[in-house]
């Protein structure tokens, strides 16, 4: 670690010019070679003092040195770039670096280093990255779910800023030049005799940086209610699980949305079962339909269908009507519709029906509840 040059000419930080000539004087007259002949103490002094003059004895060499310590000597320092960058990385930190801390406790390569870690945002868009993934459930009806429907959802969500396009940087007043770079998008770096130079980490090696967003704070994203479309496809089951790519949370820019994932749930239908990809229902019938068999009229999903009941047809006798089931989204397949029968008898005191009825009553060829035993 070298000594503080106003240490090794013995002058305070605030010498004037004339002082630090003087003082150089003196002491290189004290140490000089020549007058310590085979000396190395003095030798090795002697140096010293020579390079503390060097520096803090050349106006422009002592204003770089006193502002970044040795840092600011290096062979291609560039004191207007670090100056910047100190005074916005001040600024990104909520203080301002003193120059004696820049030069002690960083390089400059270091600082710029940390920098390539430096968060997210639109002004450094040196990370890009994927949204987030959203989960989200719907609740539809049975037909609605059997038809299949075009529907919206309402998502709360974080959506790309709509005023900068996610770039966080506010579109009104345009690109500048960035100053760290100086518009190249690369910084030069040296380290003794050696040259490296780096991707800008301010601009991210555009070469142009933008004032914040005012809209998102040049997050490039804001909360806000999206209302997005979606396709129920037919024949969707309870607990169906739909993606929708790319509609999750917005990524940093430069990055991928994630993707939005919508449970279906299917509410119970008061006439209409699902059982895998068979349908059923109750359909009532009068005493004649059952007995004498007829066509009646049952609704289906693609509207009203003619079906035919058989003579002799009992209440909960099952009728198959092939093909008029659920759609297996995954095999395209359509399952069965089966009609359950209700005979329904007539509310009525009608002496006649009565009298009509009692008649049936003998044609019972067994009792009706032969079967029934527990
Ligand atoms: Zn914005
Ligand atoms: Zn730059």
């Amino acid at each position: 670690m070298a000594k503080n040059y106003y240490d090794v000419l013995g002058v305070p930080k605030n010498a004037t010019a004339k002082q630090i000539r003087d003082a150089y004087r003196r002491l290189s007259r004290k140490w000089h070679p020549d007058v310590n002949p085979g000396n190395k103490e003095a030798e090795e002094k002697f140096k010293e003092i020579s390079s503390a003059y060097d520096v803090i004895g050349n106006e422009e060499k002592r204003k770089l040195y006193d502002e970044f310590g040795e840092e600011g000597l290096r062979p291609g320092f560039q004191p207007e770039a670090a100056r910047e960058y100190k005074r916005w990385e001040g600024a990104q930190a909520g203080r301002q670096r003193t120059a004696e801390e820049f030069g002690r406790f960083h390089s400059y390569e270091d600082l710029f280093g940390d920098m390539f870690n430096f968060g997210r945002g639109g002004f450094s868009q040196t990370h890009p990255f994927k949204g987030s993934d959203i989960e989200s459930s719907i609740t539809i009806d049975l037909v609605s779910a059997l038809k299949g429907m075009d529907t919206e959802v309402s998502l709360n969500k974080a959506k790309t800023c709509p005023t900068c396009k996610g770039t966080g940087v506010n579109p009104n007043t345009g690109l500048s030049t960035c100053t760290v770079c100086s518009g190249s998008g690369r910084i030069n770096i040296s380290r003794g005799p050696m040259q490296f130079t780096k991707t800008c980490p301010r601009c991210g090696g555009s070469g142009k940086i933008g004032k914040e967003c005012p809209t998102c704070y040049g997050e490039g994203i804001i909360e806000g209610v999206e209302r997005i479309r979606v396709t129920i496809p037919a024949g969707v089951k309870d607990g169906y699980r739909l993606r929708l790519p790319g509609k999750g949370e917005p990524g940093s820019p430069g990055g991928q949305p994630g993707d939005l994932y919508i449970t279906v749930h299917v509410a119970e239908h008061p006439l209409l079962n699902r059982e895998g990809d068979n349908l059923s229902m109750e359909v009532p019938i009068t005493v004649r339909e059952a007995m004498a068999g007829g066509t009646i009229t049952v609704p289906t999903i693609e509207g009203q269908i003619r079906v035919k009941v058989p003579p002799k047809s009992q209440s909960g006798q099952r009728l198959k009507v092939r093909g008029k089931g659920a759609v297996n989204p995954k095999t395209g397949q359509r399952g069965d519709l089966f009609i359950k029968l209700i005979v329904k008898v007539p509310r009525t005191e009608n002496e006649e029906a009565l009298k009509a009825v009692e008649k049936l009553e003998d044609l019972y060829t067994e009792n009706v509840r032969a079967g029934i035993r527990l």
